[in-house]
């Protein structure tokens, strides 16, 4: 269980890293006064429309945060290009009905 800290992590992953802030619910905690509260780092992603979020060990959070933006900016170039073949199939179009 503790083992996969020390995986390597993925070359992207999909989701965001978020930072949450709770109360554990120990009346004598430190948490109880709700300004004081736990500090965890958090993969959140979506699986069949519902958010879910995994913890993450402190080694793990700079890799994940950049196998998120790997993730992001493929999934940017990949949108990119086929609005780009998008825009040219629909130029063609045009440019053949300007023919007729
Ligand atoms: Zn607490």
């Amino acid at each position: 269980m503790a083992k996969h800290s020390t995986d390597a992590v993925p070359r992207m992953i999909r989701g965001s890293v978020v930072v949450q802030r709770r109360r554990c619910g120990k009346s004598s905690c430190r948490c109880a006064d709700g300004e004081s509260l736990h500090e965890s780092t958090a993969l959140s992603y979506s699986e069949d429309g519902r958010n879910r979020t995994v913890m993450l060990g402190a080694a793990e959070v700079a890799a994940v945060t950049a196998a998120v933006g790997r993730y992001r900016s493929a999934r940017a170039r990949l949108e990119a290009a086929g609005n780009a073949g998008l825009a040219a199939l629909l130029s063609r179009r045009a440019a053949a009905r300007r023919g007729r």
